[in-house]
């Protein structure tokens, strides 16, 4: 008999449907590979990579150079196989029985499942009408729950909204558990959007950010968090020896030290993102949210019809089954300006009943 832990049978698992897409906009990822000159060094540096070794000082260098870009010192980062790993471990660290880890609702649907496999409990805060963030609800959830974690997702996935940074730091003010802030998507929503400069005035709040989304590495699975070093030494604990592999640590490196490189598809995927945002208003029957990130949610009626004609273009969405205040929303990712037009084309012939 095959005798599992207790309650492996109960965990959610993160639904996405894959296959080989015509057009792909269902992960957030971005729509282009390596900027050519990146690629080229890229590719240079995994020459010189001492296979037969075990990760050495790679990451540490590459912490090195995290914390250069962001005025911090190394202490104060810690990689991770994407910042899923990270904020799995977060979970983990501050989880345990009688734990309770607060986030808002919809939002990043790793979270009920690293709350569970934390053996913690999960407290969902609703999103207002809109999907607005409340604040002063946020954070009346944390404190008469005791809560030991809370965690908010900026900008939010998936419903695109931003949360002002003095609202992170009204958060930041009134809870004193550990305050995780989910920045996945920061790079899309301007400069003064971070929660990182925030960090030296309020130790407990810390900022996991990822290669995966803005810097188009979704493939080599590379996230980091920045908090006080404190935190670092004792989330760093939960970490097995060697766990990240030199490969990835090179290729992230590479990526840091060129980070310029990609201001102008970030640029791009900004304003196609606006154009589309204005095109889907102009729909009959759907509605659009205002995104600061890499994608757009709709809700429409006739979702489940809609990305049924998509699956049949070869056109991959993000659609999300009975998850909580997501009926009817589907989730389109920021292409290519090509792909976003035939994606664009396909909805648009459907809501006008072509
Ligand atoms: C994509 C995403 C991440 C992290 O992805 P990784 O590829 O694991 O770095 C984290 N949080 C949110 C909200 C995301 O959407």
């Amino acid at each position: 008999m095959l005798d599992y832990r207790k309650d492996i049978d109960n965990l959610p698992v993160y639904d996405v449907v894959e296959r080989d897409w015509n057009i792909k906009v269902n992960a957030n990822e971005s729509g282009w590979n390596l900027p050519p000159l990146v690629e080229e060094r890229v590719l240079s540096s995994l020459s010189r990579i001492a296979f037969n070794r075990y990760p050495n000082t790679e990451p540490e260098d590459l912490s090195e150079i995290i914390a250069k870009r962001f005025g911090l010192q190394k202490e104060n980062v810690w990689l991770g196989n994407g910042s899923s790993e990270i904020i799995d471990k977060i979970f983990y660290a501050f989880g345990g029985e009688g734990h309770k880890i607060v986030y808002m609702q919809p939002s990043f649907s790793m979270y009920p499942i690293c709350v569970k496999s934390a053996d913690a409990e999960g407290i969902a805060v609703p999103l207002d009408d809109d999907y607005k963030f409340n604040a002063e609800k946020f954070i009346e959830a944390v404190k008469s729950q005791k809560a030991s974690l809370a965690v908010v997702c900026n900008p939010n996935n998936p419903t695109g909204g931003l949360i002002p940074v003095e609202d992170i730091e009204k958060i930041a003010k009134e809870i004193d558990c550990a305050f995780l802030v989910d920045e996945a998507y920061v790079e899309f929503a301007g400069k003064k959007a971070s929660a990182v400069s925030l960090m030296s005035k309020y130790p407990h709040l810390m900022v996991a950010r990822t290669f995966s989304k803005a810097f188009g590495l979704a493939a080599i699975r590379v996230g980091y968090l920045l908090a006080d070093k404190d935190i670092i030494s004792t989330v760093g604990k939960v970490f097995k020896p060697y766990y990240l592999n030199v490969l990835s640590t090179v290729v992230a490196s590479v990526v840091m030290q060129m980070y310029d490189e990609f201001d102008p598809r970030i640029e791009m995927v900004i304003s196609e993102r606006d154009r589309m945002y204005e095109e889907f208003l102009s729909l009959p029957g759907v509605k659009v949210y205002p995104s600061d990130t890499n994608f757009l949610l709709l809700r429409y009626d006739k979702a489940k019809e809609l990305n049924e004609r998509l699956l049949n273009y070869g056109i991959g969405v993000r659609s999300f089954g009975n998850a909580p205040m997501l009926d009817n929303c589907l989730r389109i990712s920021i292409g290519t300006p090509e792909e976003n037009n035939a994606v664009m084309k396909a909805i648009r012939n459907f809501a006008e009943g072509r």
